[in-house]
């Protein structure tokens, strides 16, 4: 290389240069080498080529100067275009990154918005609207796959008479406490506890025996006998308990809710099952 470096005269200065300056093209713009490495590896060679020039040429002559100012012009330029590549690259990375952190925002915005939207505000358990959609989909499943579902009506017993004895908020109280309580006796992901009136809950426990479901009743209102804070008076919740099986679309619903109301009639504090629904 630096034996043809110094045979640059004539027709070989003009070659040399053409060839340094595919070459600084191919580095520059073609692999776009990082601005550092491609300015040094660039000025190197451009420098190293002019001062081994300047060192051996005896006479400069017309070709062997303007080879040198292609030489040095194609060294400026390519740099220059190495440059503004890497300043467009950076921004577009900066704009690829600030579109990919607003979308991420969103979409847990979005998520936060619909986890709110399904959250009874009180007691943070699901609210009706999502007991509705839950309840349709279990339902479905249930008839579709031939399986058994189980729905638990819940009311807490004598409420209107705690709220005028304790007083409103005292019975606000008392709903995050029963909710709470509520929510410790199912065990599993797919069951859905949710509040669906003032002093009503319901609990969708998919492919659930009446026995499974029973034992959720029956741990429920042991849960209510359990030590309660001192500042809140304790309460007793009536269930009504209702099975679908089988391909059946009957009203479960109202299976239940009729177990609720005869729960109510027979004394509160108990739970009552519906015949299966089937
Ligand atoms: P039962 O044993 O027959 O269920 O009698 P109950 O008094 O519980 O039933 P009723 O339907 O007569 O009264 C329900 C009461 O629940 C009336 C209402 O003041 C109270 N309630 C409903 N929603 C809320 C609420 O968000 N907070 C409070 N503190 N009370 C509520
Ligand atoms: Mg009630
Ligand atoms: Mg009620």
């Amino acid at each position: 290389m630096l034996n043809l470096l110094v045979e640059m005269r004539g027709a070989t200065a003009a070659h040399l240069a053409f060839s340094i300056g595919l070459y600084l093209i191919v580095i520059n713009i073609v692999f776009h080498l990082r601005p550092r490495v491609a300015t040094t590896l660039s000025v190197g060679v451009c420098l190293t080529t002019v001062l081994m020039t300047w060192q051996r040429l005896v006479k400069f002559d017309d070709q062997t100067i303007l080879a040198i100012t292609f030489l040095i012009a194609a060294t400026i330029i390519t740099l220059l275009a190495n440059f503004r590549h890497d300043a467009t690259m950076r921004h577009l990375y900066l704009l690829i990154l600030r579109e990919q952190i607003r979308t991420q925002d969103m979409e847990q915005a979005n998520q936060e918005l619909s986890e709110i939207s399904y959250t009874d505000a009180l007691t943070g358990v699901s609210n009706r609207r999502r007991f509705d959609l839950e309840f349709e989909l279990a339902c479905q499943n249930a008839r579709e796959q031939h399986g058994v579902l189980g729905l638990l009506l819940i009311d807490v017993d004598h409420f209107k008479r705690y709220n005028d004895t304790h007083g409103h908020p005292a019975g606000d109280a008392c709903l995050k406490e029963v909710a709470a309580r509520i929510s410790e006796q199912t065990r599993r992901e797919q069951d859905i506890i949710a509040r669906i009136g003032g002093e009503e809950f319901a609990i969708i426990l998919r492919d659930t025996s009446p026995e499974g479901a029973d034992r959720v009743a029956t741990r429920i209102h042991a849960a209510m006998q359990a030590q309660w804070p001192q500042s809140l008076p304790p309460v007793t919740v009536s269930i009504g308990l209702a099975i679908m099986a089988g391909p059946s679309a009957s009203s479960i619903m109202q299976a239940a809710d009729t177990a609720l109301y005869e729960a109510k009639e027979r004394g509160r504090n108990r739970t009552i099952a519906a015949a299966l629904a089937a």
